[in-house]
């Protein structure tokens, strides 16, 4: 049994892009501090759409598998070396957009028993002992089943964690303040005849965006090398996203604001330190850490 680092924070995400995306800031600064750092990805999103030409070949097992690939090379960008896919690779399917008769193939996520796959998540908290966990809100953000799934089985992996001694101290759902969205979509619209973009998303694109009151914790990346961390993991994942710093665009080719400021509701927890904006600026914030034991990969 190897020791772990003090604190110690597991991510809970659908598919590969989507931890660069929400928490890349987030996962560096962790990482970068000597914390250990989880990310559990529940499918290799092989349903997604591909943006460059000369990879619009791949579909499928072939795109899982590069995904995987593009994962690997994110963490390195985020310097995670624990990264893992729920129940080993391929386990669970994407299972597509919402309403697409991919929801139905038996073995996506979608379809997937939230008791029987949260368990396999229990097993990580069971070896890594997170005190903080972080995943979507119950609608997954923006509704995309995969997302409202890896929501379902984090928070029941939390319960099944409790009920077998291991409890996990504080939990986060991704979120973005209104104003936040509101004050960088603004300034995206004036730059945008300058950006490799011909068009802008707008704030209802945006996953997890709430009311400011909503948001308990903020991780400022401005200014600091962890921003430039999470565009070169962005970038990595380059089946999935174009990055044109600060902004980025998905498959849709809209372009959007790369978020530095990365914002959180806490929703399982007691809220630590809050600084002079009402809100904390650490997710470990109030957790008295101590050593773990457990198996560091
Ligand atoms: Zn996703």
């Amino acid at each position: 049994m190897t020791e772990l680092p003090g604190r110690r924070l597991l991510l809970v995400h659908a598919h590969p892009d989507d931890e660069s995306i929400n928490n890349g800031v987030t996962m560096a600064r962790y990482a970068a501090e000597g914390a250990h750092v989880t990310l559990v990805t529940c499918t290799l999103g092989e349903r997604g759409e591909v943006i460059p030409p000369g990879l619009a070949h791949l579909s499928g097992a072939a795109l899982g598998g590069h995904r995987r690939g593009e994962l690997a090379d994110a963490m390195r960008a985020l310097g995670v070396d624990d990264f893992r896919l729920l129940g080993g690779p391929g386990r669970f399917a994407d299972s597509g957009m919402m309403g697409l008769s991919d929801n139905d193939d038996p073995g996506c996520l979608w379809q997937a028993d939230v008791d029987a796959a949260a368990a396999l998540l229990v097993d990580v908290v069971r070896e890594v002992r997170p005190q903080v966990l972080v995943t979507y809100d119950p609608d997954g953000g923006y509704g995309h089943p995969d997302h409202i799934q890896a929501h379902r089985i984090a928070m029941r992996a939390v319960e099944l964690a409790a009920e077998a001694g291991c409890p996990v101290a504080k939990v986060y759902w991704n979120r973005v303040p209104r104003s936040h969205a509101e004050a960088a979509f603004a300034r995206l619209r004036d730059e945008l005849p300058g950006l490799p973009f011909e068009k802008a998303a707008g704030v209802q694109d945006v996953p997890g965006v709430v009311d400011d009151a909503v948001i308990t914790t903020g991780i400022h990346g401005e200014g600091t090398p962890y921003a430039a961390a999470k565009a070169a993991a962005m970038r990595a994942h380059a089946t999935q996203i174009t990055v044109a710093e600060p902004y980025f665009a998905l498959s849709n080719d809209l372009a959007q604001p790369l978020l530095t400021t990365e914002y959180y509701e806490l929703v399982r927890g007691e809220r630590g330190d809050v600084g002079a904006d009402g809100r904390e600026s650490d997710l470990f914030a109030g957790i008295t850490t101590a050593p773990g034991s457990g198996v560091a990969s």
